[in-house]
């Protein structure tokens, strides 16, 4: 069993990604063999400066270490350290349909917020996604629920590529080139709101300022943030997505962060006031992140010893993904027999 994720360095991590992808990684590495990057690639798709970039891969790297990750116990890497995934990149554009493409919400979304060029690159990042993940043939990648429909293209880009270069042609099976891989989503927490709009999801790029709590947010700022969450008419604090969704979003995030179900959140607050239980929420927020930036601080000065850690990294998913590529290269009749 084979896992693979990538997080962006677009910005600083959010409560969002902490818990819809950062807690799963760190419990994903004890399941199987794990891989994870930091994709500076995807971050060059939107507006970005070249300084900041390489800060933020750094702060990203550390937020990750921090939170648990261990580079002993999975392959942590920097995603352009390893040029295998740009090279699959392209040759899987020749199975991936440009009517596919077209369909993709987070392009829609992000080329819509976009007020000055929009890049080829926001558009092929899908094909750069699914070649992140099948250049390892992995077989499990836990993501947040906005990445469905990534992981949906990419399974049918693994398919294609099957059917067209596999020998014999099956789409599917041990035997096949590419592994089809599945979505891994967290039963609580795979869609974290925005606290201002909870009908959003909770952004690096499209949210609001603060209706986004940061994992390296003072614990003042995290309480202040969720002081002001926007809830909803009446005063039951209950699960239901469509008619309570602020209220909603901060039982899923204490729920989440306290490892318990929806009803056992419901029943604690049947007599609390939003005011309280908002104070509640923000409390069990700064307490489980307390650690972590702690761990940050310590871990984000040295930048030596994380280029170390990430180069070590690279050179290992190097190893894994080469031959990948050889394989892909050799099928489609790209350079000499190998
Ligand atoms: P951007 O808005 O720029 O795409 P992002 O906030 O989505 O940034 P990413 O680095 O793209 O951050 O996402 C990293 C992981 O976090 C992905 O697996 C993604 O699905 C997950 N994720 C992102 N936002 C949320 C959210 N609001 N709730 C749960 N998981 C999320
Ligand atoms: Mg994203």
């Amino acid at each position: 069993m084979r896992i693979f994720s990538g997080i962006q360095p677009t910005g600083r991590k959010h409560l969002g990604n902490f818990i819809g992808a950062i807690e799963p990684y760190v419990h994903h590495q004890e399941q199987g063999e794990a891989i994870y990057c930091v994709v500076d690639l995807h971050a060059t798709t939107v507006p970005y400066d070249p300084a900041t970039l390489r800060e933020r891969v750094y702060d990203t790297a550390a937020i990750l270490l921090a939170a648990g990750l261990d580079p002993d116990r999975c392959i942590f890497f920097r995603q352009g350290d390893v040029p295998e995934h740009t090279e699959m990149t392209w040759l899987l554009s020749s199975v991936t349909a440009f009517g596919d493409l077209n369909r993709m919400h987070q392009f829609k979304d992000k080329a819509g917020a976009q007020r000055d060029l929009v890049s080829s690159s926001l558009f092929t990042y899908p094909v750069l996604m699914a070649a992140d993940v099948l250049v390892y043939r992995a077989h499990r990648v836990p993501v947040g629920d906005d990445q469905r429909q990534h992981i949906e293209l990419m399974r049918d880009i693994a398919e294609r590529f099957n059917a067209r270069f596999g020998v014999g042609g099956s789409g599917s099976g041990d035997d096949a080139p590419l592994v089809v891989p599945e979505g891994v989503y967290r039963e609580v927490g795979a869609r974290i709101m925005d606290l201002q709009e909870p009908t959003r999801k909770m952004s690096t790029t499209g949210g609001t300022e603060q209706g986004t709590v940061l994992v390296l947010d003072e614990p003042k700022t995290i309480e202040k943030k969720f002081k002001r969450a926007v809830t909803d008419s009446g005063s039951e604090i209950r699960h239901d997505r469509d008619e309570k969704p602020g209220v909603s979003n901060l039982i899923e995030i204490y729920a989440a962060v306290k490892g318990v179900a929806f009803d056992a959140v419901e029943r604690e607050f049947a007599d609390a006031r939003y005011g309280d239980f908002k104070g509640a929420v923000a409390e069990a927020v700064v307490e489980r992140l307390a650690p972590v930036q702690e761990r940050f601080a310590e871990l984000r000065p040295d930048e030596a010893a994380l280029e170390e850690i990430l180069a070590a990294g690279a050179a290992k998913a190097r190893a894994l993904a080469a031959p990948t590529v050889a394989l892909a290269r050799e099928l489609m009749g790209v350079g000499p027999v190998g």
